[in-house]
């Protein structure tokens, strides 16, 4: 196998012979040296031989094995991988993706991009020399759509499948059949310990391979109260082990929920270990401290900095790492002993009822708090602290996480299987089947968009939806643009709804910043205000200080940028027109009443709406730019109900009652009324539901069901 290796780094040399310097080549001696010194190294033959003599094999591991990094480049080195065919190898997360895909790059000396390179949505960082492919599974499902047998594939590693989202769920389902297809082509499942026995069921008994572990003891330290601040007794936590422990015996790692918990951390992390050192060694801001470096990552933040968390600091100085769970088993971080786990993590829960996805904080798992602590014992024994009970981790817990596939909606991926001509939705080969309930609301849904006719089946819209990596909301009101005049508009607005929010709001500047956004505000529509900031940014040449005086987050600005032009490439090779609609707006406000006229809400007081389909009393956002028109409009259509403190609408869009009728005849009528009240709109018509609508009748259910 080094044999192989070898050679290919002399090629290298040969091929950019000015490139490599002295540093470098020893340098990937020490890579070298790091590699054989993985756990998977011992067992790489035993590895090779098992892939080569079955179709499915599962291997095992602890997190930091070389699961991730090695198995790609072992099969690649062993010959596993045909000439013109590569490797893929799906993580769940981008930024995994990402990273991995640069180390493996690193690893085997080659440019990010060639041999290796890694493909995520609205991002192909690949060529033709591709052999390693890292990806999203998000990424192989939408190839697996244009390819339904994965040609250009030798062997595909489903990695952290032990994770169970949504898309490596339904990518192992689909292998079932794809593997009968393709006798040729390996299907590698890599897991942490969970779970693991549960695929080799799933393929009819597949070979384990298990990577002996190699951790060392951990000391698991619950708190003795419950904690009513998660931030505040982490970083209470993370300050009394860097103050009573030798810098040199470890590394710190706090897990949080998420970006905004994490930035908190950080804060309040730089400021109290400010206070303290100011007190002894009298600093007076927080970059004198010279014995300690913090490192937030959650998937957000761009991947340089990202990368960061992977250099070594000099001795004499501490890394304090915050992270969302993707720190729990997809990234290694070197060097940690101490583990400090906030106990929970955002998780995405579906009400299909009412159709509310929300990203709820939620206690984890008891295997996700053992997968956390395991972190701390990698390089010699060591401490995790838990921010809950140790009655709190039997009581609010469950001892396994639940899997994406029953908490979230699916529209998606139904459509997605039905273009796949997976028919029977309800016999697909799930490892754990979806609510019944959730299967429905999606079918529905996408029968409501026009993606499927009465019988379940694809119609030419549906078709062409799918071949949009978006939500099929967001394909229907692209595709309705497109026909009439205003795609131009609607990809922007599309693009801008597929990143974080623009709009900048720093605590202590909040009322300057409010200022700021009003400006951009269009008073009918949250989307054309979107629009708008867009255009703007366009016409000041897409400048970095412009963002930053009017308060908007420049990265997520270009990334949006990134997006658009992502999605104009695949609408060109779609045959997708790209045409403008100049000023005209109502248009583009008509097009988005397409895509949403499934979530749409009339008013009913002060501010108050109630959401046609389910009656649910909720509010307009306080952020939108509704609040700007004076009287709100007395029908609107909405791209997101959140749930905080109470069911709020964001990215909202007034619309006209007939627009409704128009795209959801389905699901509204128009009734005539007799007494004219002073409401203009109100006082001809009123928007009724159906009277024949059969959402909760059950012989229709039965009858979808059974075509679906
Ligand atoms: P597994 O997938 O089994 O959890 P990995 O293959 O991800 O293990 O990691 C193997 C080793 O490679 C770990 O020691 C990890 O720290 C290291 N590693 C992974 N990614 C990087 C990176 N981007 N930079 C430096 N080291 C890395
Ligand atoms: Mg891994």
């Amino acid at each position: 196998v080094l044999g192989l290796r070898e050679r290919s780094q002399n090629e290298t040399v040969v091929d950019r012979p000015n490139d490599i310097t002295n540093q470098e080549v020893s340098s990937r001696e020490e890579i070298l040296q790091i590699r054989k010194s993985l756990p998977a190294y011992g067992m790489r033959s035993q590895i090779v031989q098992t892939v080569r003599d079955n179709q499915v094999t599962i291997i095992i591991g602890e997190t930091g094995s070389g699961k991730t990094t090695q198995l790609a480049q072992y099969l690649d080195e062993a010959g596993l991988c045909q000439s013109g065919k590569s490797i893929g190898c799906t993580q769940p997360r981008r930024v995994a993706a990402m990273s991995v895909a640069k180390r493996v790059a690193l690893e085997m000396g080659v440019e990010l991009g060639q041999e290796v390179g890694y493909s995520i949505r609205f991002e192909d960082c690949t060529s033709n020399k591709t052999k390693i492919k890292y990806m999203t599974d998000g990424i192989l499902l939408r190839e697996a759509l244009m390819d339904h047998t994965l040609e250009r594939y030798d062997c595909i590693i489903i990695d952290e499948a032990h994770e169970r989202s949504l898309n490596t769920d339904v990518i192992l389902g689909l292998f079932k059949r794809l593997l009968a297809k393709r006798r040729d082509i390996k299907l590698i499942i890599t897991s942490a310990t969970i779970n693991a026995t549960k695929f080799a069921d799933f393929f009819g008994g597949a070979p384990l391979c298990t990577i002996p572990g190699r951790t060392f003891p951990i000391q698991v330290i619950y708190s003795k109260h419950p904690v009513s601040d998660y931030v505040e007794s982490s970083v209470m936590q993370a300050i009394r082990i860097h103050l009573s422990t030798g810098i040199d015996t470890g590394d710190i790692l706090i897990f949080m929920t998420g970006q905004e918990d994490i930035e908190a951390t950080n804060d309040a992390l730089r400021e109290k270990l400010t206070e303290i050192y100011s007190k002894s060694i009298g600093i007076t801001r927080y970059d004198e401290i010279n014995n300690i470096e913090i490192f937030p990552i959650y998937s957000a933040l761009p991947a340089d900095v990202q990368s960061r968390i992977f250099k070594k600091l000099e001795s004499g100085k501490r890394k304090i790492v915050i992270s969302t769970n993707i720190a729990e088993t997809s990234l290694t971080i070197d060097g940690v002993r101490y583990v400090v786990d906030c106990g929970f993590a955002k998780l995405k829960v579906y009400n299909p009822k009412i159709g509310l996805d929300s990203l709820t904080i939620t206690p984890i798992s008891r295997a996700n708090a053992d997968q956390r602590s395991g972190r701390a014992g990698r390089t010699g024994p060591g401490i995790a602290y838990r921010m809950y009970t140790e009655d709190a981790a039997y009581d609010d817990m469950y001892s396994q996480a639940i899997p994406e596939i029953q908490r979230t909606n699916l529209s998606n991926t139904v459509l997605l299987l039905k273009s796949l001509r997976v028919d029977d939705i309800l016999k697909f080969p799930f490892i754990d089947p979806p609510p019944l309930q959730t299967l429905l609301a999606s079918l529905y849904e996408l029968h409501f968009l026009g993606a499927l006719d009465n019988y379940g089946n694809l119609t030419s819209l549906g078709i062409d939806m799918s071949k949009l990596p978006l939500r099929p909301s967001l394909s229907k009101a692209l595709l309705v643009s497109a026909k009439n005049g205003c795609s131009e508009e609607m990809v922007t607005i599309v693009s801008m709804l597929s990143v974080p929010l623009v709009f900048y709001r720093p605590t202590e500047r909040q009322k300057e910043s409010d200022q700021a956004r009003s400006r951009f505000f269009v008073p009918e529509s949250d989307h054309l205000t979107l629009l708008n900031v867009y255009s703007q940014w366009k016409s000041n040449r897409y400048s970095h200080r412009w963002c930053g005086r009017h308060f908007l987050q420049y990265r997520s600005l270009q990334r949006a940028r990134d997006i658009r032009g992502q999605l104009v490439k695949i609408m060109q090779s779609q045959g997708i027109p790209l045409v403008s609609s100049g000023t005209e707006w109502d248009i583009v406000r008509k097009c988005v009443c397409s895509g949403f006229a499934h979530q749409a809400a009339k008013i009913s007081g002060l501010g108050k709406y109630v959401h046609l389909k389910t009656g649910m009393e909720i509010q307009l956002h306080p952020t939108s730019a509704l609040y700007g028109m004076g009287d709100l409009p007395p029908f609107v259509v909405y791209n997101e109900l959140l749930m905080t403190t109470k069911e709020y609408i964001s990215c909202v869009t007034s619309v006209d009652p007939f627009w409704l009728m128009d795209y959801g005849g389905l699901l509204y009528d128009i009734k005539r009324i007799k007494e004219v009240d002073n409401d203009e709109v109100k006082g001809f018509f009123r928007l009724v539901d159906r009277p024949q609508d059969t959402r909760n009748e059950p012989d229709e259910l039965d009858f979808r069901m059974k075509n679906c």
